[in-house]
């Protein structure tokens, strides 16, 4: 399958994992404050790419910390309001957030792998269709909850031993969310690509004059469906 094929646009969502994704893992343990929260290097610009492409983003997020007595849930918001001021601050966007805060021995249906959450999102937000989506995160946690979904699962981790199983679980994937927002094409981005020679070859070139870059040629107008106006 090619990324591209998808042919992604803002009708598609993009559930997001949180830490290993946005920010750094903190090795056994969470992140309690806004102070701890270190975004890993390329985000803000992955999201500002991102957020032009898919119609909603929503963090999707397992925080167990708070289950154990670590942290509480107003400083979890606090921590998730900070998060979703300072993409929009730099061109991006986060529309929503949602966590688990259930220990993984209790099983929640909350809790990823299970499908709770994302659940959740699309009873609060219809515009959400399962088979326009995917799932980004770091873990086959991820995975399970995007495949049973019935999303396009996109891996991100330098880790390539998943891969090398050619793991059933894994659609895509890219070593960070960076290069997994530059691989992406919506189909209006794909139109003012070059043409590929496929299907349409491209036309003899002029016998006097030097050719012109493609880039500078107007973009064929997309196509309209008859039946759909635009309001
Ligand atoms: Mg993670």
């Amino acid at each position: 399958m090619n990324l591209n094929d998808l042919m992604i646009d803002n009708k598609w969502t993009l559930f997001l994992d949180r830490d290993g994704v946005l920010n750094r893992r903190i090795v056994d343990g969470y992140v309690t404050q806004w102070k701890e929260f270190s975004w890993l290097p390329g985000v803000m610009e992955a999201l500002k790419i991102l957020s032009g492409i898919f119609g909603q983003i929503i963090v999707v997020s397992n925080q167990q910390g708070i289950g154990k007595g670590i942290m509480t849930e107003e400083e979890l918001m606090v921590i998730h309001t900070s998060l979703q001021k300072e993409v929009r601050q730099q061109g991006g966007r986060i529309d929503a957030i949602y966590f688990s805060p259930h220990l993984e021995k209790e099983g929640s249906f909350m809790r990823k792998p299970n499908v709770g959450m994302g659940l959740k999102a699309r009873k609060e937000c219809p515009a959400i269709r399962f088979r326009q989506a995917v799932m980004a995160g770091d873990t086959l946690s991820d995975m399970i909850f995007g495949r049973r979904l019935g999303m396009k699962t996109v891996f991100l981790s330098e880790n390539k031993s998943y891969l090398k199983k050619g793991h059933k679980l894994i659609d895509f994937s890219f070593p960070d969310l960076l290069t997994f927002a530059k691989s992406v094409r919506s189909p209006q981005s794909a139109v003012l690509s070059p043409q590929s020679s496929e299907n349409s070859p491209l036309p003899p070139p002029p016998l006097s004059s030097s050719p012109s870059p493609p880039s500078l040629s107007p973009p064929p107008p997309p196509p309209s469906p008859p039946s759909l106006s635009i309001s």
